[in-house]
């Protein structure tokens, strides 16, 4: 299973601090791997890895506070933008608009002809018509005549006409004539490309010279609706594609190799055999569903969680305790300081921005206050109330500080543990979060 199969690649990071080298190997492996398995095109997750892992080891991840998640994200992203980035849509400017359907037999062209005039009728200023040009069959015919039904769509049909390009353009002028601003043209297709259905479909297509062609296809055929995709770019050079039966099981790996390899939009998705199992194809949704990412997210989610609040458990028992001392400190601002910005992740808590403005941590203060901690008995970190003249003179020496710095230390101590005192109640468990991450 896909997201096991994540779960394990992530688990991986889970515990780092950081992203290294050898983790974004092992993790982008596990990536192909799922990217095969979803029918990916080996030579399109080669180079899907190799870009992610570029990425990867150019960001700045060693201070991020969720490597993780991080990692989830830039393979989400690149997912996504392989698929196309943004939805698209379809070109409704005519009057009426035509749209052209085209695709193997069984892909579900006369399934999604009926989904799209309902889709379309549902925005009320849309009439659509549904036009019959599968002239092969007479199931065919009736087919579309009980979707229409179904969804209370005109259908245009001539059983006496077995010309497919006048049947399509009979029915744009019956548009015309009727006020339909928008005809959909069910066209029919073979078990396999062969040369007797392009010549036809492109005859359609010449003839008509439509607003969208789109190419409907079985996302359960994998790597053959490729192949299928790119004949019929070859002759239509079509404008979309429709990716059905994306319910169940299929992974939709087809989504990247089509748009890889033919470069248009996906632009719906069939979800079912019902008439309202249509969806605008989002390209970061789909990304999901590869990776069946909303399972890894959470996972690396709780496994940050239960770290953090393990981390804010013991934490929040020494302040009640008031146990909280040097050797809290140092790692508490250890961690800030990996979070970056200090007062960027202050502002999210209401009102703890002004507790802690004095406490601005750069690099060299930083390095003073280790030094004066690391000068500290065990007994002095944790009861700082100890800390006479004396023994702030001796720290001073050792750490080769000033008694002035210690005091300063000693007031943004003082600061700190007032404010971890005061958070202790609802933001302060965020709080204490973030800071034990
Ligand atoms: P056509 O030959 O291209 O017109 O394909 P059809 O529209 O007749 O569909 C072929 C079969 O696939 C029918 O049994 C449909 O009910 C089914 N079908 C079409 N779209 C979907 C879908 O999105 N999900 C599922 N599960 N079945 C679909
Ligand atoms: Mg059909």
């Amino acid at each position: 299973n896909l997201s096991e199969k994540l779960d394990k690649a992530l688990h991986v990071l889970k515990g780092h601090g950081q992203i290294t080298e050898i983790n974004v190997a092992e993790t982008l492996k596990e990536v192909r791997r799922a990217l095969l398995d979803a029918d990916v095109n080996f030579k399109i997750a080669k180079e899907f890895t190799n870009t992610v892992k570029e990425k990867a080891l150019g960001q700045n991840v060693l201070t991020t506070l969720q490597p993780g998640q991080l990692m989830v994200k830039l393979v989400k992203d690149e997912l996504t933008e392989l698929m196309g980035g943004d939805a698209e849509g379809i070109d409704l400017s005519g009057n009426p608009s035509v749209i052209l359907m085209s695709g193997l037999q069984g892909s579900g062209k006369t399934t999604f002809s009926g989904k799209l005039a309902s889709f379309l009728k549902n925005k009320k200023t849309k009439k659509p018509l549904l036009v019959a040009c599968d002239v092969y069959r007479p199931a065919a015919i009736d087919q579309l005549h009980v979707v229409g039904g179904q969804i209370g769509v005109e259908v245009y049909s001539d059983r006496d006409n077995n010309d497919p390009v006048a049947l399509a353009k009979a029915g744009i002028a019956h548009a015309r004539a009727n006020g339909h601003n928008v005809v959909i043209i069910d066209t029919a297709g073979r078990l396999a490309v062969d040369e007797e259905m392009m010549t036809e479909i492109s005859n359609i297509h010449k003839a008509i010279t439509p607003h969208e062609t789109l190419f409907v296809v079985d996302a359960m055929t994998g790597q053959d609706a490729v192949n299928t995709a790119k004949a019929f770019n070859d002759r239509l050079d079509f404008d979309g594609v429709i990716l059905t039966k994306l319910d169940g099981d299929t992974r939709g790996g087809a989504a990247i190799s089509i748009k890889s390899v033919v470069n248009k939009p996906i632009k719906f998705i069939g979800t079912g055999e019902k008439m309202d199992a249509i969806d605008v194809f989002h390209p970061s949704r789909m990304a999901d569903r590869i990776l069946g990412m909303g399972d890894v997210v959470s996972l690396v989610e709780r496994a940050q969680e239960q770290y953090d609040e393990e981390e804010a458990r013991k934490l929040q028992k020494k302040i009640a305790k008031n146990q909280f001392g040097f050797d809290d400190f140092l790692s508490q601002i250890q961690q800030i300081k990996k979070m970056g910005s200090m007062k960027d992740l202050m502002g999210m808590i209401p009102g703890a921005g002004k507790a802690l403005k004095d406490v601005d941590i750069d690099d060299d203060a930083f390095k003073h206050i280790e030094a004066i901690i690391h000068s500290m008995t065990p007994e002095e970190r944790s009861t700082p109330s100890v800390l006479n003249a004396t023994r702030k003179k001796r720290i001073a020496k050792g750490s080769g500080t000033s008694v002035q710095e210690i005091n300063q230390l000693l007031k943004q101590f003082n600061q700190m543990s007032k404010m971890m005192k005061m958070m202790q109640g609802g933001g302060g468990r965020k709080m204490m979060q973030m800071m034990s991450g």
